[in-house]
């Protein structure tokens, strides 16, 4: 620390610092509040979850580019989806749209147990290599359309689009069990509105609109038509 109690430049190149930093100015000034969601976010290591190409961008506040025309989200965005769908450390969750793998690391340190499908093998491929080396034993990956979701493992108590929909069909919230949030931008291609779904009973489900976001487009049988 310097005397007038700003960082030496070392200090300040060190990705603690940079995802510190993150977590204070994108995530708590944003009225992020789940202590859990924010701890996750201070420990998981962002950066190695970016390309080299786009390593520096890690931790800035915008989305980052991971290959195959797809992106990791920004911070922001995956930290509100986390909040929103009120995680709590027993749930099993289903994420649609592995990509990089950063959320499913996330996802690991939160709840008991994740799956995750992604429909890219080259991003599955890499995801997986990263969530072995560090050591997020609890996640399960599968290549192939999850635009149905993955009836196999299901019910899930929590299940997170990571790519923008059309709609939610029955298939899918079918998947959630009773009391389960499904959170989906759901929208145009060009633009969403952030969908949760509560499976209130049997048969009873609640909607609510939480607000605007942009997504990369879900494709497959029940996603966008490439
Ligand atoms: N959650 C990811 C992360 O932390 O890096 C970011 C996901 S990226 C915004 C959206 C991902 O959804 C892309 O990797 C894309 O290939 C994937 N995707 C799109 N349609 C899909 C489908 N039908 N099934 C599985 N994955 C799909």
């Amino acid at each position: 620390m310097n005397t007038d109690g700003s960082r030496h430049s070392w200090e300040r190149d060190t990705p603690d610092y940079w995802r510190a930093k993150m977590v204070a100015e994108q995530l708590r000034t944003r009225n992020i509040r789940d202590e859990r969601v924010l701890a996750a976010f201070a420990r998981v290591p962002r950066h190695l979850f970016c390309p080299d190409a786009s390593m520096s961008e890690a931790y800035a506040d915008h989305p980052v580019e991971i290959g195959c025309g797809q992106t990791i989200s920004q911070p922001y965005m995956v930290a509100w989806m986390l909040e929103v769908a009120r995680l709590h450390s027993g749930d099993r969750v289903l994420e649609i749209g592995t990509g990089s793998g950063y959320q499913a690391a996330l996802l690991a340190q939160l709840v008991v147990q994740v799956f995750s499908v992604e429909r890219i093998p080259e991003l599955l491929n890499a995801a997986r290599e990263r969530l072995a080396r560090l050591g997020a034993e609890n996640v399960t990956l599968h290549c192939g359309d999850g635009s149905g979701g993955w009836r196999e493992h299901a019910p899930f108590d929590v299940i997170i689009y990571a790519a923008a929909a059309p709609e939610v069909p029955q298939q899918v919230r079918g998947q959630l069990a009773i009391g389960g949030r499904l959170l989906a931008p759901v929208g145009s291609l060009h633009h969403q509105n952030l969908l949760r779904v509560e499976r209130m009973a049997e048969g009873t489900y609640r909607e609510q609109e939480l607000g605007g976001c942009a997504f990369v487009p879900l494709r497959g049988m029940f996603g966008w038509k490439d």
